[in-house]
């Protein structure tokens, strides 16, 4: 038992996946899973996407660039929270999507 999983784990491991960030195939092993939906834990009927180490660390350690002024165009503090933080939510995940 012990033995077949670590089989099907080291099968597994060998696959090759293609960062979303940069495009780059890394092997499977020593790529991050990238969930688009945000959610890990509900794995059912999901494509999980991939990014290699050096695009998930950027990801976890986003810079500021920008946030400022997206921070403007979800008209930050001249509108309700509920209306801003709809705005900014739609603008950060424009960003994501034409990157
Ligand atoms: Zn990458």
């Amino acid at each position: 038992m012990t033995m077949t999983a670590s089989i099907l784990l080291g099968t597994d491991a060998l696959q090759q996946v293609t960062c979303i960030a940069c495009g780059e195939t890394v092997a499977r092993e020593d790529a991050r899973e990238y969930d688009k939906y945000g959610d890990r834990w509900s794995r059912e009927g999901k494509e999980f996407e991939y990014l290699c180490k050096p695009c998930h660390q950027d990801c976890c350690h986003q810079n500021r660039d920008g946030l400022e002024e997206t921070l403007m165009a979800a008209n930050a503090g001249r509108t309700d929270r509920k209306t801003f933080l709809r705005q900014y939510c739609e603008l950060t995940a424009d960003n994501t999507n034409s990157s």
